[in-house]
């Protein structure tokens, strides 16, 4: 990310003047200008690329709420509050899209069947097992079924079982960012790339891009995998890390809900059109599979196909029509982060989501907005943890 001389356009053209400046165009910042919306300021999104640019126009459509990771695990790792926490954030993130989006006439594919978490192994089902009755104890809609369910109901084989989330959903995750963006105050402007943020005396921001220059009462920085290159503080807080997809050609329905699998690495689900996505097995190069390139690996590629083959008869002989790989933004403890960057309290930022930003995004951007007016801080999304 820099810019030669040559290439910058941005000297002949007038400084923009805005109260906010959100910085990329994917479901982070749209979010955030969407909840920033309806306050008289004036708002505009830079992305490098058009919107959903990044991991939010390449991702599989999911819209957690209760698998983000085994229940139990969760509970292990943070403690039974702020587990439930959590999946409450989740659950808001739900809400909201349906009460702010769905119901307001965005059309996106959106279906709430649920998604189902199979287990490869007796192991794995017993632990989903305990993580169904730690959410039952909470209240949290969940069943177990099993493998002549998985057979039936969703076409998979060699299946020893599995839970099924009720309040899960699916989407088209670049239909329902554009229904965000279409119903926020902002500008947008594509093909801008921040190559370089100043900060004033009186607070301001400074944005450099090649096209123009811009001037900001605050910036939001929603750059997620990508944000190391914006600043060198979150090096060791966001890691570019990359996930991959195929998509086979359209079959007859036969999968009830999207499934997760292989402890919550592993997805697949049919789209509306009867396609077959899946994803995952990153686990097979975790050493390769990081940085900001979107590129391909041809051995996750072949683990995807292998995985169609063994637990779908109805795709046996189908052809794989689309490839890709997207880069997400990992934190540490798998908890996305927002608030302000030390040193500078006019310049926000939010990411960190993990593989479930369409889960959760929504949601945080709601609580960075509130952060930016009321001062009000969300629990357990502080960067200080880290
Ligand atoms: C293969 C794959 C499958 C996934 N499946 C799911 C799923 O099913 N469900 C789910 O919840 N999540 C899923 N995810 C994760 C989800 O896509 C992300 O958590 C979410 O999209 C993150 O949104 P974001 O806006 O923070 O980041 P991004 O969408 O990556 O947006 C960041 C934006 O910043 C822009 N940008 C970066 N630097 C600059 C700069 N200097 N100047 C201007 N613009 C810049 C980028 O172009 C990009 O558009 C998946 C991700 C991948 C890759």
């Amino acid at each position: 990310m820099s810019i030669a001389y040559w290439q910058d356009d941005s000297r002949d053209v007038p400084l923009v003047e805005v109260d906010i400046l959100v910085v990329g165009g994917g479901i982070a910042g749209w979010s955030t200008a969407y909840w920033l919306s309806g306050h008289d300021m004036r708002i505009a999104v830079v992305d490098k690329g058009d919107i959903c640019a990044g991991a939010s126009g390449r991702n599989a459509g999911f819209i957690t709420t209760g698998s983000v990771e085994h229940y139990a695990r969760q509970v292990s790792r943070h403690g039974e509050e702020m587990a439930y926490d959590l999946f409450q954030y989740a659950r808001d993130n739900m809400e909201l899209i349906k009460t702010e989006l769905i119901a307001k006439g965005v059309e996106c594919e959106f279906r709430q069947r649920g998604t189902y978490s199979l287990a490869g192994s007796d192991h794995e089902l017993e632990e989903l097992r305990r993580s169904a009755e730690f959410m039952q104890a909470r209240g949290i809609p969940v069943s177990m079924v099993d493998a002549g369910h998985c057979e039936t109901e969703l076409g998979a084989g060699s299946f020893a079982g599995g839970a099924l989330y009720h309040e899960d959903g699916e989407c088209h995750p670049v239909k329902l960012v554009r229904g965000m963006a279409e119903r926020s105050e902002a500008t947008f402007y594509p093909h801008h790339e921040v190559f370089e943020l100043r900060y004033e005396d009186d607070g301001a921001v400074i944005a450099r891009t090649q096209r123009h220059t811009f001037r900001a009462g605050a910036v939001v920085l929603a750059t997620n995998g990508y944000s190391h290159l914006l600043h060198p503080w979150f090096a060791d807080k966001i890691y570019p890390t990359r996930g991959q997809i195929i998509v086979t050609e359209p079959t007859a329905p036969f999968m009830a809900a999207p499934c997760y699998a292989n402890f919550v690495l592993d997805y697949f689900r049919q789209l509306a059109d009867g396609r077959v996505l899946i994803g995952g097995f990153r686990q097979l190069a975790r050493e390769t599979e990081t940085g900001v390139a979107d590129v391909p690996n041809p051995e996750i590629h072949e683990a995807l196909e292998g995985f169609l083959d063994k637990h779908f008869v109805a795709l046996r002989g189908k052809k794989i029509q689309y490839k890709w790989s997207g880069v997400m933004g990992f934190s540490a403890d798998g908890v996305p982060l927002m608030g302000a960057l030390p040193g500078h309290p006019t310049c926000f930022f939010l990411g960190g989501f993990t593989a479930h930003g369409i889960g959760m995004a929504f949601r945080c951007g709601q609580l960075l907005a509130n952060m930016m007016m009321l001062g009000e801080q969300p629990k357990h999304l502080s960067a200080r943890r880290l």
